[in-house]
Order: C-alpha cells, then structure tokens, then sequence
C-alpha cells in the first residue's frame, strides 16, 4: 500500500472494523472526540471531513497486522485478537511491535473454556488429551501450557460452540459475554482463560510532528470523553457541621463548591465532581448524615 510521503506524514491513518461488534462503539467514539466520518460503512476509505483523519474499514483480524506493518498509524481492536494475531506473527516471522495508547472500556468479553452441560468439571486437568475447538489456538495454547495440560486443538474459525454437539471436539474455547450462545448449545462455562475489551494499539515508530499533535490531541479528547464517562456532577443540600463526613464519602472528588442556603443557616448547598462511580448505599450513607435533595448527573465532557 504506498501513498505520496506528504500525504503519509499529515493525515493520521486508523483502522476500525468494519462491520461488527466493535463497530459502534468506535463510530461512537470517533464522534464524541470531534472527529466527523462519512456515514458509509462500504467505502473501505473514509476521510474525516473536519481533521486530517483517514479510516480505514478492515475486518478486525487485519487490524494488528496493518499497524505491526506500519501501513496505519492507529488500530481499534479487541486484546483476544491482538495477542493470538502477535503470537502467530510471531511464528511467520514477522514483525509484532505495536505501542498500546489506551484501553477503551468496551468490547468487553473473556475468552473462556466451555464443555457439554452433563458432564463433570474439576480443573483444567479435565482436558488432558481431550479435544478443543478453538478460534483461538494461541492464546488456548498459552492457558493450557501453564496448567501442564496436553490436548489437540481443532481450529474453527466460525460456529465453535456447535462443535461438541457434531462430536468434532469434546470442549470448547470461545468467546464469551452473556453465556446465552453457550447454553443455547447445550454448554456451560467452565473456566476463563483470558479477558479482553477493545484497545487503541500504535505502530511502534514516531510519527511525523504535525501527526503526532494531532494524535495527541485526539487522545487527550479520548481520555475526556472517558473520565467523563465515569464521572458524576453530583449536587445536595447538606447541615454546615457534617461537610467534612460528607466529602469523605464521596469517592474520587475533588474540593466541593459550597454555597449558603437563603434563609438556613445551618444548611448548605454542595455541588462536586466525582471521578467514581455513585452507589446507591454512598447516597443513602449521605441521606443518613443529613444531606436532602441529592442529584446524581451525568457529564459529557472533561477538559483538565
Ligand atoms: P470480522 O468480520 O471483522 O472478522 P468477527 O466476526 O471476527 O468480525 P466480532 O464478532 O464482530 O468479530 O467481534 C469482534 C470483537 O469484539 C471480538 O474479537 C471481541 O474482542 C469483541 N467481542 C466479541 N464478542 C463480544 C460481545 N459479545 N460483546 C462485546 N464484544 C465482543
Ligand atoms: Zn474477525
């Protein structure tokens, strides 16, 4: 893949998904940071209309491979498939380096072992000389090696979990989120092997200086958009003389505004961001020591 060097040293190249489960969340993502993409998912190139960005739409298993290849910039992808794509690099011989910018708190999954519902399970051990299908030989192979458990791997790229059932293996080491696939064929989890969710990864080469503000100025939006995920503008009435329990209750917050209530000496109004999340038993920990009206709000953005 060549492009004129001009071109390559100014417009930060990322590559996405194309269609799948990682797919929204990234769209998403994209626009939460400013960064406007065509809506057309067929086109395999899409420019940014509003910042030097291109996107690339590939399918998730190319993703580690075009930045280990330094053809992009960027790669959006789940750590499963990064780490089995780097594990058979590796084998081919070719070059695995990749810089990790930041974790993205979605695509959450685990890769886990799942065997047919009637049957007993103990440990790891169970596999010995047993038959596991697999999309993921690699990172099968690592869990398995570390327990000292010797098996034959079936490779499946697609319908894994019906393997058992058509008695092509005895187990299973699929992707898991809900279960519900597992127990609609007839299995059950037994064990997690490895726990994934979607990650920015880099080529491991610096990029060009205008490319490198702009990606810092991506990321910085990124890291915005995610703490403010996370965080809560919270607002309450609270008696003057318990401010000090009150605060230490609020978890990740910084120095509270408080202002005086018209007319209540005695009381006041305090409003606070809160980095963490806000459970039920904190606000009810905060109604017992006299706080009223308590409103739990969302943030949108964060600029630090
Ligand atoms: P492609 O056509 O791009 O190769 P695929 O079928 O290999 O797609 P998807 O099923 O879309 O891949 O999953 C992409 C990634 O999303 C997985 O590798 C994993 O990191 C993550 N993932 C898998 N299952 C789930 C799930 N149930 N919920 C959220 N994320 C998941
Ligand atoms: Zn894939």
């Amino acid at each position: 893949m060549s492009m004129s060097n001009d071109q390559s040293k100014r417009r930060l190249r990322i590559a996405m998904q194309k269609s799948g489960r990682l797919t929204d969340e990234t769209e998403r993502l994209f626009k939460s940071c400013g960064i406007k993409i065509n809506e057309n998912r067929d086109h395999l190139l899409a420019h940014a209309e509003n910042m030097p960005i291109d996107i690339l739409r590939v399918r998730d298993d190319d993703i580690p491979g075009l930045v280990m290849d330094h053809v992009v910039d960027w790669g959006i992808v789940g750590q499963n498939v990064l780490e089995e794509t780097q594990m058979q690099r590796a084998l081919d011989g070719q070059p695995t380096g990749f810089n990790e910018v930041c974790k993205l708190n979605f695509g959450d999954c685990r890769l886990a072992i799942a065997i047919p519902q009637e049957q007993e399970w103990h440990s790891l051990k169970d596999l010995e000389g047993k038959k596991i299908a697999t999309t993921y030989p690699h990172l099968l192979r690592r869990a398995l090696t570390a327990a000292g458990v010797s098996y034959k791997s079936v490779l499946l790229t697609g319908s894994v979990e019906v393997a058992p059932r058509a008695e092509l293996a005895d187990a299973i080491c699929d992707l898991v989120c809900t279960g519900a696939t597992l127990q609609a064929n007839g299995l059950k989890e037994v064990e997690t092997i490895y726990e994934s969710q979607a990650v920015i990864i880099a080529r491991d080469q610096e990029l060009f200086p205008e490319k490198k503000a702009l990606a810092d100025k991506i990321l910085t939006r990124l890291r915005g958009v995610m703490t403010a995920k996370e965080s809560k503008y919270i607002m309450m009435n609270a008696p003057r003389a318990k401010l000090q329990e009150i605060t230490a209750l609020l978890p990740g917050a910084e120095a509270p505004t408080i202002m005086q209530l018209e007319g209540e000496p005695e009381r006041v109004a305090l409003h606070v961001v809160s980095r963490e999340k806000l459970f039920w038993e904190t606000m009810e920990s905060l109604k017992e020591l006299g706080a009223t009206s308590i409103l739990v709000v969302p943030i949108e953005k964060m600029l630090d």
